[in-house]
């Protein structure tokens, strides 16, 4: 693996980012816990991403869907059928392994024989009450999405809107991916992004075009992800589903590659006519205006929050040789600085007091703590030398810091420290909040 995607990983689990699921059971593949502060940066990349998408948009509304849904969703939308990987077995080890990513047709664990390749089925089954058999067979959805199409006619009748619209969803979804890998890259367990938009046909070209441009939009300017470690790669006509109208993937440069952390699909009616069909709701939808009788199409911008997180902190994890606040050559360290996005970091403000065991000092801290904390994440350190803790708080992202020292039990004033400039200045505590606010 990259040295520097392992890096990465070692630090996520260092700092209290992300640890292995069921870690002192040995782990279990596929599937991660976030901790304090993988939680903190997940849950302000969803408040970025709900704003962006729900909250700033007149014509898109949320929802938040079942997990298991009737199983019947899942033979309408064509996942029980076909949504299944190529499997190979080997003969000698039994490992078994995606065809589609083998590079020779031999088992790349033991070089045994493999078996003729099979396609497996990756919805996670489970049943619905006390007998387990066929009639109470139910699934995990293996994405958000149909929950949307599902209740697109109850959004449709009790938000009196019209087309066009979008319906939004943050939410689990699970794949028993035969080979979970790359971390958090490819999970069993792992969250979506998704919105549905519909469309009157012969609008859904411009729609699609204007859905990549806003996503590559928010990934740049919302997330702050450099614009060259981003690209849109469209895809080929081969590789689209057989009712697809186009689909691109927006791609991140991660340290194994390019590789996707968003879909774009134009649909067509694909999800609602097959919904239509199986469930005999007419789904048509009805333009009082102009009298015609439709069942739109869609554009379906699909976002992975696992992928989407783990390229923030891929794009942010800066690596600097010799340091730049130790000052001695001696004691000159490797630093490590994540340059989050000021809005999505998971801590905004540490509070330190210059020193620890001067009481007038530490309560003049808390003092201060206790102002900023209604308005923003605050983290309280009194432990260490002021140059550590600095640096602690560089290493996860925290773009300022507070410093209560003896000026300022005489002036109420403190120092704010700037993260990646690493310039002080002396502010009042009265106008604290505001000059964080402006920044
Ligand atoms: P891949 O080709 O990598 O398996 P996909 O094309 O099947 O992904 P979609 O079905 O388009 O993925 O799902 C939309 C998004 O959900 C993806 O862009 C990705 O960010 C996320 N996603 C899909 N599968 C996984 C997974 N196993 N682990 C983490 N995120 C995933």
């Amino acid at each position: 693996m990259d040295n520097n995607f392992d890096k990465i990983i070692s630090f996520t689990k260092r700092r209290g980012f992300v640890f292995q699921s069921s870690d002192i059971y040995g782990g279990i593949g596929g599937f991660y816990d976030f901790g304090p502060l993988g939680v903190e940066l997940r849950n302000n990349i969803k408040k970025s991403w709900w704003n962006y998408m729900v909250f700033q948009r007149e014509n898109i509304f949320g929802l938040d869907s079942a997990i298991i849904m009737n199983p019947n969703i899942w033979k309408a939308s064509g996942h029980t059928e076909t949504f299944s990987d190529p499997l190979s077995e080997c003969k000698e080890c039994h490992k078994r392994f995606r065809t589609d990513h083998l590079e020779k047709n031999v088992c790349p664990e033991c070089g045994g024989e493999l078996m003729e390749s099979r396609d497996f089925n990756l919805m996670f089954k489970t049943f619905i009450g006390p007998v387990e058999d066929n009639t109470s067979l139910a699934y995990l959805r293996p994405e958000t999405a149909q929950g949307i199409f599902v209740n697109y006619k109850n959004i449709l009748n009790t938000q009196r809107t019209k087309i066009p619209f979008g319906i939004a969803q943050i939410g689990k979804a699970f794949r028993n991916e035969i080979t979970p890998g790359n971390f958090i890259f490819r999970m069993r367990e792992f969250e979506q992004m998704e919105m549905e938009y519909f469309v009157k046909p012969g609008e859904e070209e411009k729609a699609f075009e204007y859905w990549i441009d806003q996503r590559m939009n928010w990934y740049i300017n919302f997330l702050g992800i450099k614009k060259e470690n981003l690209r849109v790669r469209r895809q080929e006509k081969e590789e689209l589903a057989h009712y697809a109208k186009g689909c691109v993937d927006i791609e991140y440069n991660f340290p194994i590659g390019w590789s996707e952390i968003e879909g774009i699909a134009s649909r067509g009616n694909f999800d609602l006519f097959q919904h239509q069909k199986f469930s005999g709701e007419d789904l048509n939808y009805f333009d009082v205006e102009t009298k015609e009788k439709y069942l739109p199409y869609v554009i379906e911008p699909s976002c992975g929050l696992d992928r989407t997180f783990l390229a923030v902190l891929c794009d942010a994890f800066t690596e600097i040789e010799g340091g730049r606040t130790t000052t001695t050559e001696s004691n000159k360290e490797k630093e490590i600085l994540l340059k989050l996005k000021s809005s999505i970091a998971p801590i905004k403000v540490a509070v330190l007091p210059l020193v620890k065991n001067k009481e007038e000092i530490t309560k003049k801290a808390r003092e201060v703590f206790n102002l900023l904390k209604d308005k923003f994440s605050c983290q309280y350190d009194e432990t260490g030398a002021i140059g550590r803790r600095y640096r602690r708080q560089d290493e996860i992202g925290t773009p300022w810091a507070v410093t209560i020292d003896f000026d300022s039990l005489v002036n109420d004033d403190v120092t704010l420290r700037d993260r990646d400039t690493m310039s002080q200045q002396r502010i009042k505590i009265d106008n604290l909040i505001s000059t964080i606010n402006e920044n």
